[in-house]
């Protein structure tokens, strides 16, 4: 690191200077989150999300002077800040709460900062995902990377494909493949409170949904904004062969019996991938909370992909749904959550134990 002036009484040099400690120190977590964000190639400011210029090859005018990904020096010493505060609030509660304190354009740029390292940086991912849902939960905001372009609705017969509780699903193309638009049932008469509390149901799930990596989970494309108007959509591949409950009973159809080599060779392997779905989830502190027949997913190798995130929580979180009507059906539900007091409990919210026994149900479920 070289001072090519001394340090005077100027917060742009304080910037400047904390901004040579990161990039000297990319070892230590204010270094390394910084070297994420100097070193993204998205083509969008990691911190205010604007579209870039294209880098200056000599002649055009009107370009970017650098190879700098920040879109100004004001984003630039934003980042450097942020990633400072970053660390902080995972070290400190104290210093959390004053993060989780931020609204508006601020918070706005923290979550962009805070999702392009998530989805960048192995380091602290568990601390670091959580402290981004509770920020956008606090300030109902999310990061714009989940936000996409040229996401399109088709509407042939069959392209609605099923209904759930609080939402339907559409088909839909984006980059040049079929994809599943998961749209909130929202009505012209559905009041304030209610909408507003199922767009943060879907901020929520759309944000644990997008920070999960794994070959038996549904992958996440992110949010449509314009499609339908009532309501964003989520985008995820669209799974052909539909769901496992589907795929056996197709196998029955198909003139196999629960005791034939094929069927149980597909039986076991799924439950297997089940299994190996979970754990990944419990690994990463989710909870998933729904896991039935219909959630679990086949993909074109006829291999799990666990999905529908809507009644997952963090496994560490506080319980903010004690006693709560929580959704989900109680077929797949573990006795402790469908009577609480008999287990000597107060809450009903879904455990990792509760993921377990919900998986022995679908095990019966693929039999029958
Ligand atoms: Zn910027």
């Amino acid at each position: 690191m070289e001072l090519t002036a001394p340090i005077q009484d100027d917060p742009h040099a304080i910037v400047e200077m904390a901004s040579l400690l990161a990039d000297a120190h990319a070892d230590t977590p204010v270094g390394a989150f910084f070297k994420v964000l100097s070193e993204d190639d998205s083509g969008n400011c990691p911190v205010c999300y604007s579209a870039l210029p294209e880098l200056n090859d000599g002649g055009a005018q009107n370009v970017r002077p650098s190879t700098s990904p920040f879109c100004t020096q004001g984003c630039r010493e934003l980042a450097v800040c942020m990633c400072i505060m970053l660390d902080g609030a995972l070290q400190s509660k104290a210093h959390e709460v004053i993060m989780l304190h931020l609204r508006d354009t601020l918070a706005q740029k923290a979550l962009n900062i805070m999702q392009k390292i998530a989805d960048k940086s192995s380091q602290h991912q568990r601390p670091l995902r959580r402290l981004l849902i509770n920020l956008a939960t606090a300030c109902n905001q999310l990061p714009q990377s989940l936000f996409l372009k040229g996401v399109r609705l088709l509407t042939g017969s069959g392209d609605r494909l099923v209904a759930g509780g609080f939402s339907d699903v559409h088909r839909g193309r984006y980059n040049h493949q079929d994809v599943a638009l998961k749209v909130l049932r929202i009505f012209s008469n559905t009041d304030e409170a209610t909408r507003n509390d199922l767009k943060q149901k879907l901020q929520y799930e759309a944000l644990l949904w997008r920070n999960l990596s794994h070959r038996h989970v549904l992958p996440f494309f992110g949010i449509d904004n314009h499609i339908f108007h009532r309501s964003p959509c989520m985008v995820s591949p669209y799974m052909r062969n539909g769901n496992v409950r589907h795929k056996a009973e197709g196998l029955i159809k198909r003139g196999y019996s629960p005791d034939d080599l094929y069927y149980l060779h597909y039986l076991f392997k799924w439950m297997h991938e089940i299994a190996q779905g979970l754990a990944y989830l419990h690994r990463e502190g989710i909870v998933h909370g729904d896991l039935r027949g219909p959630n679990i997913l086949v993909d074109d190798n006829r291999s799990i992909r666990l999905a529908d995130f809507g009644l997952s929580v963090l496994s560490e979180a506080q319980s903010r749904e004690n006693n709560s009507a929580r959704g989900g059906n109680e077929r797949w539900m573990a006795p402790e959550q469908l009577n609480p007091e008999l287990f000597g409990t107060t809450s009903n919210r879904p455990t990792t134990a509760s993921d377990v026994f919900s998986v022995g149900c679908v095990c019966i479920e693929m039999i029958w």
